[in-house]
């Protein structure tokens, strides 16, 4: 039988009316096995997420304050979603227990786990599948990451000793017993690890969109949906900021090649995106599979006269930027000149230092640090190989009357990213996006 792995996230379990969805959505697939859960996130736009409750709530502990009152507030929310649910379970010994570890020092991880621990109480009673605490299963190292040594087999032969299991999301356990959790929105890093122990068929991550867009919809008005993306595209996408899932939840399914489906609570009968390793066997309607972009960044330019054959002036500059701890984002280059393009963010308080070791270091004929560049990545494996791709980039961005600051093609051809002015980018990348998904659409 297939298996597959399925995390909810703290709005899909923001209530009683959110459970019912969840448990709906479980029973119609029996497949659906291993259930990871997130604490209970906002059910409006001004609520307060579980998770922020508890983290206040340890705050308050920790400074010798009072705590009790708000504690009853987190309470309060459980108990409304189990007395919504009709269900028999008495969760007092739980509250009982996170007093008392709260008011003996219990950590910070602690506090703010015991929103995952107790919505995945409430669900496995209320699905009727067995409860497994996260505490038992994974593991960390003293340096504080993940222990997969330790962790697989372990999480492997626990699971395979229950046909149906509810598992809390955001954290496992140290060496020394304490309670450490991921980083926040740390449940879709639980729920990889879970699908990746269970030698899933895949991963169902079940959230409040219908999965990716093309676009972020804030800058482009119905952006038409992602149907499958790869693993590769979806890292260049993320890293320009088109984020939905956890960064670091990708990598344990990935080697393992099992595919991921983020899909909407909400809206159970839309199929979401599917996020695979492999580029054949999928639908490749568009050309390209997404566009992101970001402001905010700035170039630092070098020219230099027969750049080639000045040994070691690449590593000259290299240096320079580790030695003030700037991260370097695309270095686009020329014969003679070469351009560092890094966060804005990256140069605060160090233009003139930077300026200054560079001149001394590599002496430029030319050097110029300029702030105002955004950049747009244009990312696909339809691309591959296609001629043509670059030209109607540059065609559509012109047509908008945009200057292209700079272009940097990858040599893997999956993605383009465009520079240009910040104060052009919302029309660029908007012709960008017009360009092709407007003309492909047309075309289909
Ligand atoms: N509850 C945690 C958070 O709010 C983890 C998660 O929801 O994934 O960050």
């Amino acid at each position: 039988m297939q298996v597959k792995a399925v995390k909810f996230g703290g709005t899909s379990l923001a209530d009683a009316g959110q459970f019912r969805k969840v448990y709906d959505i479980v029973k119609s697939d029996p497949t659906r096995r291993f259930v990871v859960a997130s604490a209970p996130g906002k059910r409006f736009g001004e609520d307060t997420k579980v998770t922020d409750m508890l983290y206040a709530c340890y705050d308050m502990a920790a400074a010798g304050l009072d705590f009790s009152a708000f504690f009853a507030g987190i309470c309060a929310r459980f108990e409304a979603i189990v007395d919504g649910l009709g269900l028999d379970i008495d969760l007092s010994p739980d509250y009982e227990e996170i007093i008392s570890a709260l008011m003996h020092g219990a950590g910070r991880d602690y506090a703010a786990s015991r929103g995952e621990y107790l919505a995945a109480k409430i669900l496995a009673a209320y699905l009727g599948f067995d409860f497994i605490d996260a505490a038992d299963v994974v593991f960390f190292r003293d340096d504080g990451s993940f222990d997969d040594v330790q962790t697989y087999p372990n999480f492997a032969s626990v699971l395979r000793g229950h046909d149906y299991a509810v598992i809390p999301g955001f954290y496992g356990v140290m060496p020394n017993g304490t309670i450490k959790t991921f980083s926040r929105g740390g449940s879709d890093i639980t729920g990889a690890i879970v699908a990746r122990a269970a030698d899933a068929d895949i991963y169902e991550n079940w959230t409040d969109v219908s999965g990716f867009l093309m676009a972020d919809p804030r800058l482009i008005p119905s952006p038409l949906p992602i149907k499958t993306v790869t693993y590769r595209e979806l890292r260049e996408l993320s890293y320009m900021g088109a984020g939905v899932l956890h960064e670091d939840s990708v990598f344990p399914v990935r080697s393992a090649g099992i595919p991921i489906n983020i899909r909407n609570t909400n809206e159970p009968d839309n199929p979401g995106t599917m996020i695979v390793s492999g580029t054949d066997c999928v639908d490749n309607e568009h050309i390209i599979t997404g566009i992101a972009g970001r402001k905010n960044f700035s170039v630092i330019r070098i020219e230099k006269d027969r750049m080639a054959y000045h040994r070691g002036f690449l590593r000259r500059i290299f240096e320079v930027l580790d030695l003030n701890g700037i991260n370097v984002d695309h270095i686009p280059s020329g014969i003679d000149t070469i351009s560092v393009i890094v966060h804005s963010d990256e140069l605060t308080g160090k233009y003139d230092i930077l300026r200054e070791s560079l001149v001394s270091s590599i002496k430029p004929d030319y050097l110029e640090i300029k702030d105002g560049l955004a950049l747009i990545a244009v990312v696909g494996r339809g691309m591959v190989g296609k001629p043509g791709v670059a030209s109607r980039i540059f065609d559509a961005v012109a047509a908008a009357h945009v200057n292209v600051r700079m272009m940097d093609q990858g040599l893997g051809e999956l993605n383009v990213i465009v520079g240009v002015d910040e104060a052009d980018f919302e029309t660029a990348l908007r012709a960008i996006y017009d360009a092709f998904v407007k003309q492909d659409s047309n075309a289909l």
